[in-house]
């Protein structure tokens, strides 16, 4: 019988459990100091407590494209000075650790709130070359991995969405073309740096379309998958329907590749992820937010052999500086 608490591999990492913790929008700067005593608190009890690979919050590859003021961004002037003690404190408890990049808002060339289907190729080589420079960055804040949040709203998410992207170049129409500038990203970050590239997908209106991203993200270099929808998974919680959609699209997808598939979000109980896990292909589970709530939550089920996150989904824990839960226990 398969176990969350399994020691696994996820690509070259050896993973103490199946649950990774994906980064959302947790505040990481106070704005006017940068990191803080208290975000590294919160990575210490993250690697200490039995995560198996931690995925870091946001970091917008656009200073415009910054969630709130507590967000960071990849130009922010001290982010290799200060995001390098994020890999250290993880290492220190031998979790692997990744740095989380993207953007919603496309403003570049002086252009502002561009559309997928208004990019020239000035356009598509200045974002791909920013994305180049982030991953060596995040390379040389000492890194093991990159996510590439091409998922949910992201602008690269819109990209590869059939029906966003009305392109008639060979940067649309087509699976392969619509996926071609993230393939194009993946490559190059494969040339200059060592990272493992860990992509977050959405589950599009068109399942079949979906898969077929899937596996040409699979096949040309992604290292690792997340499935994800276009609003948070946390919002179908409630709705079965919308939840089982994403179970059975993440267990056709690891099925179907051949590299690490996360079902990101929706799952918040060790009992319903070890069922799940040993009557489909799911192997990797995410969650975020509970992590808020309680960042001992995996030590306790581990002890217990047993456990439910008691996380409202309410989202009071974000916008805020100290991205701290106030809601009372029951
Ligand atoms: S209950 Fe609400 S405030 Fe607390 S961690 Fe969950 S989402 Fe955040």
């Amino acid at each position: 019988m398969k176990d969350i608490f399994d020691n696994i591999k996820f690509g070259r990492f050896n993973l103490k459990s199946r649950i990774i913790r994906t980064g959302l929008w947790e505040s990481q700067n106070d704005s006017t100091y940068g990191l803080s005593q208290s975000i590294f608190d919160r990575y210490e009890s993250l690697a200490k407590n039995n995560v198996g690979l931690i995925i870091t919050e946001l970091i917008s590859l656009y200073s415009h494209d910054r969630f709130s003021d507590y967000s960071d961004y990849i130009n922010y002037p001290y982010f290799i000075k200060e995001f390098r003690s994020l890999p250290e404190i993880a290492h220190e408890y031998d979790v692997p650790i990744f740095a989380q990049i993207g953007f919603i808002n496309c403003n570049i060339n002086g252009k502002q709130m561009m559309e997928v289907n208004e990019l020239n190729m000035e356009d598509i080589r200045k974002i791909q070359a920013d994305y180049i420079v982030a991953a060596k960055k995040i390379a040389f804040a000492g890194f093991d991995g990159i996510q590439l949040n091409i998922g949910n709203n992201y602008f690269l998410s819109r990209v590869m969405d059939p029906f966003e992207n009305q392109r008639e170049d060979n940067y649309g129409g087509n699976t392969y073309n619509r996926v071609r500038m993230v393939l194009e990203i993946i490559k190059l970050i494969k040339q200059t740096t060592d990272l493992h590239i860990h992509c977050r997908v959405n589950l599009y209106k068109d399942f079949d379309d979906s898969l077929e991203i899937c596996k040409i993200l699979a096949e040309n270099g992604a290292d690792s998958l997340q499935i994800t929808k276009f609003l948070s998974p946390q919002y179908f919680r409630k709705s079965l329907s919308n939840e089982n959609m994403l179970v059975d699209f993440t267990d056709a997808v690891a099925s179907e590749v051949s590299i690490p598939v996360v079902l990101g979000g929706g799952l918040s109980s060790m009992n319903a992820m070890n069922d799940l896990m040993n009557s489909t292909n799911i192997e990797f589970f995410s969650m975020q937010r509970p992590f808020v709530r309680n960042p001992a939550l995996l030590t306790e089920w581990k002890e217990k052999g047993y456990g439910e996150s008691d996380c409202k989904t309410c989202n009071n824990c974000y916008w805020k500086k100290d991205s701290t839960c106030l809601i009372k226990s029951e």
